[in-house]
């Protein structure tokens, strides 16, 4: 069997790991147009930021891909002819494959403003865009970030790291406001405030100004105002690839659509990672899943199906962390930006502002849904059988330690906790709590 994968991100790479794991005697090519080996994407700040280097952000040396048969190929793959199972590269002869995986990730999704294409306007998803953004940064005082989320923080994080003020723009009413519930954006918006970002709300991009030079100078914002920028980053979201899959007329939607197996609409082809998305997704859950865990599993997932032991997707569930400057996140579960009916919600905030944990849970069985946690970490595995085993929210507040990394946390702020439920839930009953001999099995 000859496997083509297109796309040596997450998604990629971790199929061709598992295929060789599984087919020992399979020919693997990995064909990519950005870079020769894998590099992780999340860890892209860190390089403009000086943190690490381009070696530092491969987690496989060089040497492993022909140590393990990996046939890599940097270059861009233009065309697939699905009947003769084909795959033509812009450059060198074409590709037979008998299998393919579609891992082309995402693009940058970017409303077409005037002056969008001045020089010092970009997003961020590769490599080439910390070499831009280090380029047209170098010595500049003033900045504009466009987009809330997670992208449009880190580029706010960056420029900070090298003392260039940030006005950052977003569209909604409150910080990430269509994830977070209201306590944690105004927590992490008076997080922002500490390092001087000028967080400019109900604030859209209306144009880019330029000077003579084709050089970004300024934006007009929606609220009238002409702001000084002489870089403007867009954090506006990204969209699954769907160049190749188009031009290989696959079914495609908002992304390549693919059944519980990660098949596509050709037989023989299969796609994962940012650029799928699954037809039916289950009640509650989202169709497109651009994260690098989704996308690890999912690759790991497919070179199942693809080695002859068809396996559904399962993700299990959800869970996502990120870092807002020192402040980390984390949650698990569902935790809805808005009340929903039949969810109750308890959230606790240290009086400091730096700390805060959310968790929701049935009010009709008390059974935990979801976690918010900022400011503090918590133990995956222990929230994921809490989770799994709808433990009332009773038994998780008398056993939250188990939860905690961090022990002196516990200690110092779980009584404050369980107060704080108290008064919110005065009609719960919390059980004593226990410290030893929890979780032995886990
Ligand atoms: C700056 C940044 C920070 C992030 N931080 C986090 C984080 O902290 N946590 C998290 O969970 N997720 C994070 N993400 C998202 C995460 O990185 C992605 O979900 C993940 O990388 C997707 O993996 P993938 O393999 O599907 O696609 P990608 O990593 O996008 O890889 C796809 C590859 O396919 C190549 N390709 C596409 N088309 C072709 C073609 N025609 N021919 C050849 N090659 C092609 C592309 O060049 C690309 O290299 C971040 C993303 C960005 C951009």
């Amino acid at each position: 069997m000859h496997l083509v994968i297109i796309g040596n991100g997450i998604a990629g790479v971790s199929a061709a790991i598992t295929a060789r794991r599984l087919a020992p005697a399979a020919r693997i090519t990995l064909v990519a147009a950005e870079s020769a080996h894998h590099y992780s994407r999340p860890a892209l700040m860190y390089l403009y930021m000086g943190h690490l280097r381009y070696d530092d952000v491969k987690p496989y040396g060089d040497w492993f891909w022909a140590e393990n048969r990996l046939e890599l190929v940097h270059a861009e793959a233009v065309g697939v002819d699905t009947a003769a199972r084909t795959v033509q590269l812009a450059t060198g002869p074409p590709l037979a494959y008998d299998r393919l995986l579609l891992a082309t990730g995402s693009v940058v999704r970017t409303p077409d403003w005037p002056g969008r294409q001045l020089a010092g306007v970009q997003g961020f998803i590769g490599l080439p865009d910390v070499e831009s953004m280090a380029r047209d940064t170098h010595g500049i005082t003033h900045a504009v970030v466009v987009g809330g989320g997670l992208i449009g923080v880190e580029l706010a994080e960056m420029l900070h790291s090298r003392g260039i003020r940030v006005t950052w723009l977003v569209r909604e009413g409150r910080y990430w406001q269509s994830v977070l519930p209201p306590e944690e954006s105004a927590m992490l918006e008076a997080h922002f405030r500490n390092y001087h970002i000028d967080l400019q709300k109900n604030t859209e991009l209306r144009e880019v100004l330029g000077d003579d030079q084709g050089r970004v100078r300024a934006v007009a914002t929606t609220t009238g105002r002409e702001l000084p920028a002489e870089w403007l980053g867009l954090a506006t979201g990204v969209m699954p690839n769907l160049t190749l899959a188009q031009a290989a007329g696959l079914d495609t939607d908002r992304g390549i659509l693919v059944n519980e197996l990660l098949e596509t609409s050709a037989p023989g082809v299969y796609a994962a990672g940012d650029c799928a998305q699954h037809r039916q997704p289950a009640p509650g859950e989202v169709a497109v899943e651009q994260l690098w865990y989704t996308g690890r599993m999912q690759g790991e997932t497919v070179a199942h199906t693809i080695c002859g032991a068809p396996t559904p997707y399962r993700r299990g569930e959800w869970f996502n962390s990120a870092k807002f400057f020192n402040l980390e996140y984390q949650t698990y579960g569902r935790v809805p930006a808005q009340p929903e009916a039949g969810l109750a919600s308890f959230c606790w905030q240290h009086p400091s502002g730096k700390h805060l944990l959310r968790i929701n849970f049935q009010e009709k069985t008390q059974a935990v849904t979801g976690v918010n946690a900022l400011g503090l970490r918590q133990r995956q595995d222990v929230w994921e059988h809490w989770l799994g085993e709808k433990t009332p929210i009773g038994t998780v507040l008398a056993q939250l330690a188990a939860a905690n990394f961090d022990p002196e946390f516990a200690r110092q702020h779980e009584a404050a906790i369980r107060q704080e439920f108290g008064l919110q839930f005065p009609k719960i009953e919390v059980a004593k709590p226990r410290r030893k001999g929890l979780f032995s099995k886990l």
